[in-house]
């Protein structure tokens, strides 16, 4: 065969493998658009699991109609411009590549209105050379992206979708894990017609608590350890459970850096070892904490999901997070100790 540049909906397709995993891998992607565009409400409409309709609607700042087309194109962001921006990325997104891989793998439809335009416009990105229709629509300030019949044209990647019920599951726990990181949005997901999920902007302390306690459970907040550290640049917060609130699995593990969520490495073993001598070693912890520091001390173009980080100063970063837990635990037994002293 002769070599050939590949048709742009090929590619994107192939592209699509790293991110499109499964309606739930979608829903990840399109609610970290909307809070990188700073909506502040977003709603999250499913259909039969997310393989027969997807629906996010945001409040955010909206895409300007001469710039539908080319948010629809691979390696276009309006997020990063140069390497120095790649170098302290402060959005979720800046690979500039989730509209294009999705929109090669189901059929998408993007409609905007940015408040300072008069009317909304759609773009659908259609056949084998993704060519982009742009049309006028009604839709209040913000987006709303409808993602319909996911894998329709890629079967081998269909095949491996689980049933209704199971990619469900799957999109809860983007959700859960998404409201945890932003106590400042509010979430509505719906499945089926039926609305399963209601999270309201919590600004206090304690409406923060409940979201946590929503999302978590009643028994976990009232089993969890408050915890907050500054050191220079770098904050840990959280909620950790007392170790007497230990899992058979670890379900109830959500850490997040600078409001990504997170499955890292070096943060979970620092905290696993906060509790070593605390657990039995087949228990898990149960916790939800936060990491926050100079966007320049972390890598977070690893890995096209974006699940893992790299740190600039691991070893500084797990002696900090194990430090601020291991005092919290000992805090939290020395009070149990003196109550029972009393
Ligand atoms: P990335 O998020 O990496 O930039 P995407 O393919 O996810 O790439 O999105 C492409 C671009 O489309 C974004 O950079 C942004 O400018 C725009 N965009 C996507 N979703 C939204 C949204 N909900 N609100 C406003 N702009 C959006
Ligand atoms: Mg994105």
């Amino acid at each position: 065969m002769s070599i050939a540049i590949l048709p742009a909906r090929l590619a994107n397709q192939i592209a699509a493998g790293e991110v499109v995993e499964r309606p739930a891998s979608v829903i990840k992607e399109l609610i970290e658009n909307s809070l990188d565009a700073g909506a502040t409400n977003i709603h999250i409409e499913v259909v039969k699991g997310g393989i027969k309709k997807i629906r996010i609607s945001d409040n955010g700042s909206g895409i300007v109609k001469d710039e539908l087309t080319l948010a629809l194109s691979r390696h276009a962001t309006s997020k990063i411009k140069d390497l120095n921006d790649l170098e302290a990325i402060n959005s979720l997104g800046f690979r500039g590549e989730a509209l294009a891989s999705i929109s090669s793998v189901a059929r998408l439809t993007l409609t905007s209105k940015p408040k300072e335009q008069v009317n909304a416009w759609q773009a659908n990105a259609e056949g084998r050379d993704m060519a982009v229709t742009v049309k006028p629509a009604a839709h209040p300030d913000g987006t709303s992206i409808e993602v319909l019949d996911l894998f329709f044209n890629t079967p081998a990647r269909r095949k491996f979708l689980r049933t209704e019920k199971t990619e469900f599951h799957h999109i809860d726990e983007v959700v859960r894990r998404i409201a945890l990181a932003r106590f400042d949005v509010g979430f509505t997901l719906t499945h089926n017609g039926k609305t399963v999920r209601q999270y309201r902007i919590a600004s206090t302390k304690a409406q923060q608590a409940k979201r946590v306690a929503m999302v978590c459970g009643q028994k976990f907040i009232e089993n969890a350890i408050e915890v907050e550290c500054q050191h220079d640049d770098m904050t840990f917060s959280g909620w950790l459970a007392k170790p007497s609130f230990s899992r058979s699995q670890n379900d109830l593990c959500y850490s997040y850096v600078n409001g990504r969520m997170m499955r890292d490495k070096l943060i979970n073993h620092a905290i696993r070892q906060a509790y070593s001598d605390l657990l039995p070693h087949d228990a898990y912890p149960a916790f939800v904490l936060f990491l926050t520091l100079n966007h320049k001390d972390v890598d977070v173009n690893v890995h096209p999901a974006k699940h893992e980080v790299r740190f600039h100063q691991s070893r500084y970063v797990h002696d900090f997070i194990y430090s601020v837990c291991h005092q919290g635990l000992q805090n939290e037994l020395s009070l149990t100790d003196d109550d029972s002293a009393c």
